[in-house]
């Protein structure tokens, strides 16, 4: 008997078989390391350009968080540089480890629209949880701190190419999580792509340095979600707001920051 598709899965089958039909890049080695370091380039310029902008316009001042703090050039050339290195060395072994035991085939069929929503946000969520119990473990235990987390706090404040600052262990550990994740759920390879690129703009939203009105903690509601300004508050507190996305984990736990902390 064959199975009618869904509408969901109708909306995103045109997507998935362009990106099935350019099979060869998207299952070469080199794509998971080249998707994500244009991705993450590409989401950092922009605020690169607003750095530069921002001495010379008032109305941008007033949506920097720290108005007065601007990346040096050398500053943004060695977080880029240490991107690079970190993803010639470190990733790309790995992916081609991976692409030499052999490629999954690629489904025919789109998932469903709801299914990949779901997915992607339980996604989000499970990463949320385990880079917060990562995150505390580094903070709480002074060897870990100074040997493995204590590097990306060199930039504060932040910066957006300052998000992927970090040390090889951190890297690795942000990946393994991704990496995990969408295995144990299934993901459908569609929903991996939705899901990498969101968690790339997310971080990179997270280091920003910039409050929008259209920024992601101002779209969700009930203080759920904590973004940019939870997260530039760790970057200059250290004790507080351990999660990189949502408030719960903090919230439960008593590490949320308030204006009377210090
Ligand atoms: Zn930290
Ligand atoms: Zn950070």
């Amino acid at each position: 008997m064959l199975l009618q598709p869904s509408s969901g899965q109708m909306l995103l089958q045109p997507v998935w078989d362009l990106l099935r039909s350019r099979g060869a890049l998207t299952q070469s080695p080199f794509f998971p390391v080249i998707f994500s370091i244009t991705t993450y380039v590409s989401f950092c310029l922009p605020f690169v350009a607003l750095d530069l902008l921002c001495p010379r316009v008032p109305a941008l001042r007033r949506c920097k968080i720290q108005p007065d703090c601007a990346p040096s050039a050398r500053q943004l050339l060695c977080c880029l540089g240490r991107t690079l290195y970190q993803h010639l060395v470190f990733v790309f072994p790995l992916t081609l480890l991976h692409w030499a035991s052999g490629p999954a085939p690629l489904p025919a069929e789109a998932p469903a629209l709801p299914q990949l929503l779901g997915h992607v946000a339980l996604c989000l969520l499970l990463f949320d949880a385990e880079f917060f119990a990562w995150h505390v473990l580094h903070h709480r235990v002074p060897w870990l701190y100074r040997t493995f987390h204590k590097v990306h706090h060199q930039h504060a404040p932040s910066f957006a190419l300052a998000t992927q600052y970090l040390s090889a262990w951190e890297l690795f550990s942000l990946g393994f999580f991704d990496t995990v994740n969408v295995a144990l759920l299934r993901c459908h390879p569609l929903t991996v792509l939705v899901f990498h690129t969101l968690n790339i703009w997310l971080s990179v939203e997270d280091h920003s340095g910039y409050d929008f009105p259209w920024s992601t903690h101002r779209l969700v509601p009930f203080g759920w979600y904590g973004g940019v300004v939870h997260h530039d508050r760790h970057h200059s507190h250290f004790n507080y707001n351990f999660a990189p996305y949502f408030t719960h984990w903090d919230r439960l736990l008593g590490t949320l920051w308030h204006p009377h902390a210090n």
